[in-house]
Protein backbone atom coordinates (compact mmCIF):
# COMPACT_ATOMS: atom_id res chain seq x y z
CA UNK A 1 0.00 0.00 0.00
CA UNK A 2 0.93 3.53 -0.67
CA UNK A 3 2.54 5.84 1.88
CA UNK A 4 2.70 9.43 2.52
CA UNK A 5 5.99 10.35 3.67
CA UNK A 6 7.95 13.40 4.36
CA UNK A 7 11.72 14.21 3.47
CA UNK A 8 12.87 17.65 5.37
CA UNK A 9 15.57 18.84 3.18
CA UNK A 10 16.00 18.92 -0.59
CA UNK A 11 20.06 18.32 -0.69
CA UNK A 12 21.38 14.96 -1.65
CA UNK A 13 19.45 13.35 1.74
CA UNK A 14 16.23 13.72 0.78
CA UNK A 15 16.35 13.72 -2.49
CA UNK A 16 17.79 10.58 -3.25
CA UNK A 17 15.78 9.11 -0.53
CA UNK A 18 13.09 11.08 -2.37
CA UNK A 19 13.57 9.70 -5.60
CA UNK A 20 13.74 5.91 -4.25
CA UNK A 21 10.53 6.29 -2.31
CA UNK A 22 8.54 7.71 -5.04
CA UNK A 23 9.76 5.29 -7.90
CA UNK A 24 8.42 2.28 -5.30
CA UNK A 25 4.75 3.97 -5.55
CA UNK A 26 4.99 6.22 -2.33
CA UNK A 27 3.25 9.47 -2.11
CA UNK A 28 6.80 12.08 -1.51
CA UNK A 29 6.58 15.32 0.09
CA UNK A 30 9.94 16.92 0.16
CA UNK A 31 10.51 20.47 2.20
CA UNK A 32 13.75 22.69 2.61
CA UNK A 33 13.78 26.07 4.35
CA UNK A 34 15.81 27.33 1.82
CA UNK A 35 15.07 29.01 -1.48
CA UNK A 36 16.87 26.36 -3.83
CA UNK A 37 17.46 22.50 -4.09
CA UNK A 38 20.42 21.04 -3.36
CA UNK A 39 21.59 22.09 0.15
CA UNK A 40 25.13 22.40 0.62
CA UNK A 41 25.65 21.45 -2.64
CA UNK A 42 24.15 24.53 -4.47
CA UNK A 43 25.31 26.12 -7.57
CA UNK A 44 24.47 28.76 -9.44
CA UNK A 45 25.38 31.38 -12.12
CA UNK A 46 27.00 34.39 -11.01
CA UNK A 47 24.82 37.18 -12.05
CA UNK A 48 28.02 39.31 -12.80
CA UNK A 49 30.38 36.83 -14.98
CA UNK A 50 28.03 34.00 -15.47
CA UNK A 51 30.63 31.92 -13.87
CA UNK A 52 28.99 28.68 -11.80
CA UNK A 53 29.62 29.40 -8.52
CA UNK A 54 29.82 26.81 -5.52
CA UNK A 55 27.64 28.68 -3.01
CA UNK A 56 28.38 27.01 -0.52
CA UNK A 57 32.19 26.10 -1.14
CA UNK A 58 34.08 23.76 -2.93
CA UNK A 59 32.54 20.29 -4.12
CA UNK A 60 34.37 17.72 -6.29
CA UNK A 61 32.84 14.86 -6.85
CA UNK A 62 34.47 12.01 -5.88
CA UNK A 63 33.93 7.66 -5.24
CA UNK A 64 35.07 4.04 -5.62
CA UNK A 65 31.15 3.16 -5.59
CA UNK A 66 30.23 1.94 -9.17
CA UNK A 67 26.80 2.19 -8.07
CA UNK A 68 26.80 5.92 -6.60
CA UNK A 69 28.71 6.84 -9.70
CA UNK A 70 26.22 5.27 -11.96
CA UNK A 71 23.16 6.52 -10.12
CA UNK A 72 24.60 10.64 -10.48
CA UNK A 73 25.51 9.95 -14.22
CA UNK A 74 21.68 8.42 -14.68
CA UNK A 75 20.88 12.64 -13.99
CA UNK A 76 23.85 14.78 -15.89
CA UNK A 77 26.30 14.50 -17.42
CA UNK A 78 29.45 14.39 -15.56
CA UNK A 79 33.07 16.12 -17.15
CA UNK A 80 36.49 14.99 -16.18
CA UNK A 81 37.65 17.12 -13.30
CA UNK A 82 41.04 16.40 -11.33
CA UNK A 83 40.99 17.95 -7.83
CA UNK A 84 44.68 19.90 -7.70
CA UNK A 85 45.27 22.24 -4.65
CA UNK A 86 47.84 23.93 -4.60
CA UNK A 87 48.98 26.23 -1.31
CA UNK A 88 51.04 29.36 -0.18
CA UNK A 89 53.27 29.37 2.43
CA UNK A 90 56.61 31.35 3.25
CA UNK A 91 56.21 33.33 -0.08
CA UNK A 92 56.02 30.13 -2.23
CA UNK A 93 53.58 28.56 -4.19
CA UNK A 94 53.59 24.63 -3.36
CA UNK A 95 51.58 21.48 -4.37
CA UNK A 96 48.89 19.40 -2.13
CA UNK A 97 48.59 17.07 -1.23
CA UNK A 98 52.48 16.40 -0.01
CA UNK A 99 54.00 15.17 -2.94
CA UNK A 100 57.45 14.36 -4.50
CA UNK A 101 57.33 18.07 -6.03
CA UNK A 102 56.49 19.14 -2.48
CA UNK A 103 59.29 18.16 -0.99
CA UNK A 104 61.96 18.43 -3.34
CA UNK A 105 60.37 22.13 -3.71
CA UNK A 106 60.55 22.80 0.06
CA UNK A 107 63.54 21.40 0.27
CA UNK A 108 65.74 22.65 -2.30
CA UNK A 109 66.36 19.54 -3.73
CA UNK A 110 66.25 16.89 -6.25
CA UNK A 111 65.30 13.50 -4.71
CA UNK A 112 64.03 10.21 -6.07
CA UNK A 113 61.07 8.68 -4.95
CA UNK A 114 63.16 6.07 -2.52
CA UNK A 115 65.22 9.19 -1.13
CA UNK A 116 62.52 11.26 -0.68
CA UNK A 117 60.99 8.40 2.01
CA UNK A 118 64.16 8.16 3.88
CA UNK A 119 64.70 11.96 3.73
CA UNK A 120 61.41 12.62 5.14
CA UNK A 121 61.20 9.51 7.65
CA UNK A 122 64.28 10.98 9.01
CA UNK A 123 62.63 14.20 9.63
CA UNK A 124 59.30 12.34 11.11
CA UNK A 125 59.69 12.10 15.07
CA UNK A 126 59.75 8.38 15.85
CA UNK A 127 59.23 8.55 18.92
CA UNK A 128 55.31 9.18 18.93
CA UNK A 129 54.39 5.37 18.70
CA UNK A 130 51.07 5.58 18.11
CA UNK A 131 49.51 9.15 16.91
CA UNK A 132 45.88 10.34 18.17
CA UNK A 133 46.41 14.05 17.98
CA UNK A 134 46.33 16.04 14.61
CA UNK A 135 49.82 17.67 15.99
CA UNK A 136 51.13 13.99 16.54
CA UNK A 137 50.16 12.69 13.32
CA UNK A 138 52.06 15.52 11.23
CA UNK A 139 55.18 15.18 13.42
CA UNK A 140 55.19 11.60 12.86
CA UNK A 141 54.71 11.54 9.46
CA UNK A 142 55.62 14.68 7.79
CA UNK A 143 58.21 16.09 10.79
CA UNK A 144 57.90 19.61 12.08
CA UNK A 145 59.17 21.83 8.95
CA UNK A 146 56.37 20.56 6.50
CA UNK A 147 53.71 20.52 9.30
CA UNK A 148 54.49 23.96 10.41
CA UNK A 149 54.43 25.38 6.87
CA UNK A 150 51.41 23.47 5.78
CA UNK A 151 49.08 22.20 8.50
CA UNK A 152 49.84 23.97 12.10
CA UNK A 153 48.30 27.62 10.81
CA UNK A 154 45.71 26.19 8.35
CA UNK A 155 44.53 24.15 11.39
CA UNK A 156 44.41 26.39 13.77
CA UNK A 157 42.59 28.68 11.18
CA UNK A 158 40.15 26.26 10.15
CA UNK A 159 39.02 24.57 13.85
CA UNK A 160 39.77 27.57 15.96
CA UNK A 161 41.98 25.30 18.38
CA UNK A 162 45.58 24.27 18.08
CA UNK A 163 46.19 20.77 16.32
CA UNK A 164 47.09 18.98 19.67
CA UNK A 165 43.63 19.27 20.83
CA UNK A 166 42.29 17.43 17.32
CA UNK A 167 42.07 14.03 16.51
CA UNK A 168 44.61 12.62 14.19
CA UNK A 169 42.09 11.27 12.25
CA UNK A 170 41.48 15.02 10.31
CA UNK A 171 44.93 14.62 9.11
CA UNK A 172 45.10 10.98 7.91
CA UNK A 173 42.59 11.94 5.26
CA UNK A 174 45.11 13.77 2.98
CA UNK A 175 47.64 11.51 1.74
CA UNK A 176 51.71 12.18 1.10
CA UNK A 177 53.16 10.94 -2.06
CA UNK A 178 56.74 9.85 -3.20
CA UNK A 179 55.89 10.68 -6.70
CA UNK A 180 54.47 13.41 -8.64
CA UNK A 181 50.76 12.46 -8.30
CA UNK A 182 49.32 15.58 -7.47
CA UNK A 183 45.61 14.55 -7.78
CA UNK A 184 43.97 15.22 -4.12
CA UNK A 185 41.99 12.32 -4.47
CA UNK A 186 42.54 8.63 -4.92
CA UNK A 187 39.31 7.59 -6.15
CA UNK A 188 38.77 5.49 -9.37
CA UNK A 189 35.67 8.22 -10.88
CA UNK A 190 35.88 11.50 -10.38
CA UNK A 191 34.28 14.34 -11.58
CA UNK A 192 31.79 17.54 -12.04
CA UNK A 193 28.32 18.23 -13.39
CA UNK A 194 28.68 19.83 -16.54
CA UNK A 195 25.36 22.29 -15.26
CA UNK A 196 26.78 22.04 -11.87
CA UNK A 197 24.58 20.19 -8.34
CA UNK A 198 21.53 21.81 -8.63
CA UNK A 199 20.83 20.21 -12.06
CA UNK A 200 22.07 17.26 -11.23
CA UNK A 201 19.17 17.01 -7.71
CA UNK A 202 16.95 19.01 -9.79
CA UNK A 203 17.13 15.49 -12.23
CA UNK A 204 16.69 13.37 -9.07
CA UNK A 205 13.73 15.55 -7.44
CA UNK A 206 11.59 15.29 -11.17
CA UNK A 207 9.18 12.60 -10.25
CA UNK A 208 5.52 12.89 -10.45
CA UNK A 209 5.14 11.41 -7.14
CA UNK A 210 7.23 14.61 -5.33
CA UNK A 211 5.71 17.10 -4.37
CA UNK A 212 8.55 20.00 -3.72
CA UNK A 213 8.12 22.72 -1.56
CA UNK A 214 10.93 25.31 -0.69
CA UNK A 215 10.76 28.06 1.74
CA UNK A 216 9.45 25.73 3.79
CA UNK A 217 10.16 25.02 6.87
CA UNK A 218 9.68 21.76 9.30
CA UNK A 219 7.89 22.02 12.81
CA UNK A 220 7.65 18.76 14.62
CA UNK A 221 3.80 18.37 14.73
CA UNK A 222 3.85 17.53 11.35
CA UNK A 223 5.40 14.09 12.27
CA UNK A 224 2.07 13.03 13.16
CA UNK A 225 0.29 13.63 9.48
CA UNK A 226 2.52 11.24 7.57
CA UNK A 227 3.22 7.70 7.88
CA UNK A 228 6.99 8.35 7.74
CA UNK A 229 9.71 11.26 7.98
CA UNK A 230 13.22 11.02 6.79
CA UNK A 231 15.03 14.61 8.55
CA UNK A 232 18.58 15.85 7.11
CA UNK A 233 18.28 18.73 8.73
CA UNK A 234 20.47 19.51 12.30
CA UNK A 235 19.85 16.41 14.89
CA UNK A 236 19.94 19.06 17.91
CA UNK A 237 17.90 21.43 16.23
CA UNK A 238 14.73 18.60 16.18
CA UNK A 239 14.31 18.47 19.97
CA UNK A 240 14.79 22.43 19.76
CA UNK A 241 18.34 22.03 21.16
CA UNK A 242 17.39 20.93 24.74
CA UNK A 243 20.34 19.28 25.49
CA UNK A 244 22.39 22.22 24.47
CA UNK A 245 24.02 22.94 21.12
CA UNK A 246 26.00 20.55 18.85
CA UNK A 247 29.22 22.18 17.81
CA UNK A 248 29.42 23.86 13.94
CA UNK A 249 32.54 25.69 12.15
CA UNK A 250 30.88 28.08 10.26
CA UNK A 251 32.36 29.55 7.32
CA UNK A 252 32.41 33.44 5.64
CA UNK A 253 32.48 34.07 1.91
CA UNK A 254 34.20 37.51 0.85
CA UNK A 255 33.54 38.22 -3.42
CA UNK A 256 35.59 39.82 -5.25
CA UNK A 257 35.62 39.32 -8.59
CA UNK A 258 38.91 40.19 -11.48
CA UNK A 259 39.17 40.39 -14.67
CA UNK A 260 40.98 37.33 -16.32
CA UNK A 261 42.72 34.54 -14.21
CA UNK A 262 43.61 35.67 -10.58
CA UNK A 263 45.08 32.68 -9.33
CA UNK A 264 45.30 30.01 -12.08
CA UNK A 265 44.00 27.66 -10.33
CA UNK A 266 40.57 26.71 -8.65
CA UNK A 267 41.87 26.32 -4.86
CA UNK A 268 44.82 28.00 -3.46
CA UNK A 269 45.31 27.25 0.51
CA UNK A 270 46.72 29.87 2.93
CA UNK A 271 49.27 27.82 5.43
CA UNK A 272 49.85 30.35 7.77
CA UNK A 273 48.20 31.88 10.10
CA UNK A 274 49.39 35.64 9.52
CA UNK A 275 46.56 35.15 6.30
CA UNK A 276 43.38 35.49 8.12
CA UNK A 277 41.25 33.72 5.56
CA UNK A 278 42.01 29.46 4.74
CA UNK A 279 41.89 29.64 0.95
CA UNK A 280 40.75 31.36 -2.26
CA UNK A 281 38.14 29.55 -4.66
CA UNK A 282 38.29 30.72 -8.10
CA UNK A 283 35.21 29.56 -9.19
CA UNK A 284 35.56 29.34 -13.40
CA UNK A 285 38.24 26.61 -12.59
CA UNK A 286 36.26 24.30 -11.61
CA UNK A 287 34.49 24.50 -14.81
CA UNK A 288 37.16 24.57 -17.11
CA UNK A 289 35.05 23.35 -20.12
CA UNK A 290 33.88 26.84 -20.18
CA UNK A 291 35.01 30.16 -21.44
CA UNK A 292 34.75 33.39 -19.24
CA UNK A 293 36.51 36.53 -19.44
CA UNK A 294 35.47 38.09 -16.15
CA UNK A 295 36.56 35.68 -13.08
CA UNK A 296 34.71 35.45 -9.66
CA UNK A 297 36.79 34.35 -5.88
CA UNK A 298 35.69 33.48 -2.45
CA UNK A 299 38.26 34.52 0.21
CA UNK A 300 37.11 31.62 2.97
CA UNK A 301 36.89 32.23 6.82
CA UNK A 302 35.98 30.06 9.40
CA UNK A 303 34.63 30.60 12.88
CA UNK A 304 32.69 29.12 15.47
CA UNK A 305 28.91 28.50 14.39
CA UNK A 306 26.15 30.69 15.82
CA UNK A 307 22.44 30.06 15.94
CA UNK A 308 21.87 31.92 12.89
CA UNK A 309 24.76 30.88 10.63
CA UNK A 310 24.86 27.80 8.27
CA UNK A 311 26.43 25.12 10.14
CA UNK A 312 29.48 23.37 7.87
CA UNK A 313 31.62 21.33 9.52
CA UNK A 314 30.59 18.94 12.83
CA UNK A 315 33.52 19.80 15.98
CA UNK A 316 33.42 16.23 17.34
CA UNK A 317 35.70 16.61 20.08
CA UNK A 318 34.80 14.86 23.33
CA UNK A 319 32.29 16.97 24.23
CA UNK A 320 30.02 16.79 21.48
CA UNK A 321 30.55 13.32 20.99
CA UNK A 322 28.83 12.97 24.71
CA UNK A 323 25.89 15.43 24.07
CA UNK A 324 25.92 13.71 20.50
CA UNK A 325 25.15 10.15 22.07
CA UNK A 326 22.18 11.44 24.34
CA UNK A 327 20.68 12.95 21.12
CA UNK A 328 21.18 9.40 19.47
CA UNK A 329 19.48 8.11 22.10
CA UNK A 330 16.37 10.29 22.01
CA UNK A 331 16.76 10.08 18.52
CA UNK A 332 16.18 5.95 18.49
CA UNK A 333 13.01 6.45 20.65
CA UNK A 334 11.01 8.11 17.95
CA UNK A 335 9.89 5.20 15.40
CA UNK A 336 8.15 7.30 13.02
CA UNK A 337 11.32 9.45 12.30
CA UNK A 338 14.80 8.15 10.66
CA UNK A 339 17.79 11.08 11.07
CA UNK A 340 20.00 11.16 7.73
CA UNK A 341 22.43 12.96 5.74
CA UNK A 342 25.39 15.43 7.52
CA UNK A 343 23.65 17.20 9.98
CA UNK A 344 20.49 14.21 11.00
CA UNK A 345 23.88 12.27 12.02
CA UNK A 346 26.48 15.23 12.73
CA UNK A 347 29.03 13.74 10.70
CA UNK A 348 31.27 15.43 8.00
CA UNK A 349 29.82 13.06 4.77
CA UNK A 350 31.34 13.22 1.11
CA UNK A 351 28.59 13.49 -1.70
CA UNK A 352 29.11 10.05 -2.50
CA UNK A 353 28.95 8.54 1.25
CA UNK A 354 25.58 10.28 1.21
CA UNK A 355 24.13 8.98 -1.80
CA UNK A 356 25.27 5.44 -0.82
CA UNK A 357 23.66 5.76 2.77
CA UNK A 358 20.30 7.73 1.35
CA UNK A 359 19.82 4.56 -1.12
CA UNK A 360 20.53 2.39 1.61
CA UNK A 361 18.00 3.91 4.16
CA UNK A 362 15.54 3.85 1.17
CA UNK A 363 15.93 0.38 0.46
CA UNK A 364 16.11 -0.27 4.20
CA UNK A 365 12.47 0.86 4.51
CA UNK A 366 11.21 -0.51 1.55
CA UNK A 367 12.14 -3.84 2.78
CA UNK A 368 10.28 -3.01 5.84
CA UNK A 369 7.26 -2.10 4.40
CA UNK A 370 7.17 -5.06 1.49
CA UNK A 371 7.76 -7.72 4.40
CA UNK A 372 4.80 -5.63 6.46
CA UNK A 373 6.76 -4.81 8.95
CA UNK A 374 6.55 -1.17 11.34
CA UNK A 375 7.45 1.69 9.40
P1 LIG B 1 22.68 19.29 3.16
O1 LIG B 1 23.27 19.49 1.82
O2 LIG B 1 23.14 20.16 4.27
O3 LIG B 1 21.09 19.42 3.03
C1 LIG B 1 20.24 19.55 4.15
C2 LIG B 1 19.08 20.45 3.77
O4 LIG B 1 18.10 20.41 4.82
C3 LIG B 1 19.46 21.90 3.60
O5 LIG B 1 19.11 22.36 2.32
C4 LIG B 1 18.66 22.63 4.69
O6 LIG B 1 18.17 23.89 4.24
C5 LIG B 1 17.52 21.68 4.92
N1 LIG B 1 16.92 21.80 6.26
C6 LIG B 1 17.57 21.73 7.44
N2 LIG B 1 16.70 21.87 8.46
C7 LIG B 1 15.49 22.06 7.91
C8 LIG B 1 14.17 22.25 8.45
N3 LIG B 1 13.94 22.28 9.78
N4 LIG B 1 13.13 22.40 7.60
C9 LIG B 1 13.35 22.37 6.25
N5 LIG B 1 14.57 22.17 5.69
C10 LIG B 1 15.61 22.00 6.50
N6 LIG B 1 31.60 16.41 -0.48
C11 LIG B 1 32.25 15.87 -1.53
O7 LIG B 1 31.95 14.72 -1.92
N7 LIG B 1 33.21 16.58 -2.23
C12 LIG B 1 33.57 17.85 -1.87
O8 LIG B 1 34.43 18.46 -2.50
C13 LIG B 1 32.91 18.44 -0.75
N8 LIG B 1 33.24 19.69 -0.36
C14 LIG B 1 32.64 20.20 0.75
C15 LIG B 1 33.03 21.47 1.15
C16 LIG B 1 32.48 22.03 2.30
C17 LIG B 1 32.89 23.40 2.71
C18 LIG B 1 31.56 21.27 3.07
C19 LIG B 1 31.03 21.81 4.37
C20 LIG B 1 31.12 20.03 2.65
C21 LIG B 1 31.67 19.47 1.48
N9 LIG B 1 31.26 18.22 1.01
C22 LIG B 1 31.90 17.67 -0.06
C23 LIG B 1 30.17 17.45 1.67
C24 LIG B 1 28.76 17.76 1.08
O9 LIG B 1 28.46 19.12 1.26
C25 LIG B 1 27.74 16.84 1.79
O10 LIG B 1 28.03 15.51 1.48
C26 LIG B 1 26.29 17.08 1.37
O11 LIG B 1 25.93 18.43 1.45
C27 LIG B 1 25.36 16.29 2.30
O12 LIG B 1 24.02 16.40 1.86
P2 LIG B 1 22.80 16.38 2.89
O13 LIG B 1 21.58 16.29 2.06
O14 LIG B 1 23.01 15.36 3.93
O15 LIG B 1 22.89 17.79 3.65
N1 LIG C 1 44.75 20.91 6.09
C1 LIG C 1 45.80 21.76 6.35
N2 LIG C 1 46.34 22.48 5.32
C2 LIG C 1 45.88 22.40 4.05
C3 LIG C 1 44.81 21.52 3.78
C4 LIG C 1 44.28 20.79 4.82
O1 LIG C 1 46.23 21.89 7.49
O2 LIG C 1 46.40 23.09 3.18
C5 LIG C 1 44.18 20.15 7.22
C6 LIG C 1 42.93 20.83 7.80
O3 LIG C 1 42.93 20.66 9.19
C7 LIG C 1 41.80 20.05 7.16
C8 LIG C 1 42.41 18.65 7.08
O4 LIG C 1 43.80 18.86 6.79
O5 LIG C 1 40.62 20.10 7.93
C9 LIG C 1 41.80 17.73 6.05
O6 LIG C 1 41.92 18.30 4.76
P1 LIG C 1 40.70 18.32 3.76
O7 LIG C 1 41.16 18.84 2.46
O8 LIG C 1 40.01 17.00 3.82
O9 LIG C 1 39.86 19.50 4.42
P2 LIG C 1 38.36 19.81 4.71
O10 LIG C 1 37.50 18.88 3.92
O11 LIG C 1 38.30 19.65 6.21
O12 LIG C 1 38.24 21.25 4.28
Amino acid sequence: MSKELLLVGAGFSGAVIGRELAEAGHKVTVVDARSHIAGNCHTERDAETGVMVHVYGPHIFHTDDQEVWEYVNRFTTFKPYVNRVKTTSKGQVFSLPINLHTINQFFDKTMRPDEAREFIEAQADTSIEDPQTFEEQALRFVGRDLYEAFFKGYTQKQWGCHPSKLPASILKRLPVRFNYNDNYFFHRFQGMPEEGYTKLVEGILDHPNISLHLNTRFEREQVDEYDHVFYSGPLDGFFDNDLGRLGYRTLDFERFTYKGDYQGCAVMNYGEESVPYTRITEHKHFSPWEEHEGSVCYREYSRACEPEDVPYYPIRLVDEKALLAKYVEKARQLDKVTFVGRLGTYRYLDMDVTIREALDTARGFLDRVENSEPV
